[in-house]
């Protein structure tokens, strides 16, 4: 695309876009003209087809992501920490957390998220929403299974993520999104 996209308004009620791709009229100008209405339908479907554009660029990605397989044992604990060999970051605190938890290093995590970023979930049990720190967020997208279970902070305790698990994504817009650790 060459020269600059133009959107202005003529005083009449409408709204106009010129672009020297567009048929130029006798002042070698290219223009579409849009009435009020026809101008709104097209920004919310310039909007979501952005949208859509944007969700297909980001699935390409998680696919290429997909073909490089994750090395598992590249760990360190959230926190950055060396994963202990006496693990003892699984002693649990009187919140009923663990001290620390394991996740994929910083080189594993950016091969790339086979999953959306998500850093939210509820528990089906309580109804309640967790939130998780990124490093912990950034292992779940990169290796969906790499957890068995996980952590509700309203029923204090560890249960089981998957499938069959008790946890559901909260997405950003607030829906629901699939179980965690699928
Ligand atoms: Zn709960």
């Amino acid at each position: 695309m060459s020269g600059f996209l133009e959107v202005g308004t003529n005083g009449n009620g409408k709204v106009v876009v010129n672009h020297p791709d567009l048929h130029p009229d006798e002042n070698g100008v290219g223009h579409i003209v849009f009435s009020v209405t026809e101008a709104q339908n097209l920004a919310s479907l310039l909007q979501r087809k952005a949208i859509e554009a944007h969700d297909e660029m980001e699935e390409r990605k998680r696919s290429e992501a997909a073909t490089i397989p994750v090395d598992r044992s590249c760990q360190v604990l959230a926190s950055g920490d060396k994963v202990p060999e006496d693990r003892s970051h699984t002693e649990l605190k009187p919140n009923g957390q663990q001290q620390d938890y394991v996740v994929l290093c910083d080189k594993e995590r950016a091969k790339g998220f086979v999953r959306p970023y998500r850093d939210a979930y509820r528990h089906l049990k309580c109804g309640n929403i967790t939130t998780m720190s990124r490093p912990i967020a950034e292992t779940y997208a990169r290796d969906p299974y790499f957890y068995s279970g996980t952590f509700c902070t309203t029923c204090a305790s560890h249960f089981p993520a998957g499938e069959d698990g008790q946890f559901v994504w909260y997405e950003r817009d607030g829906s629901t999104g699939p179980k965690v650790g699928t």
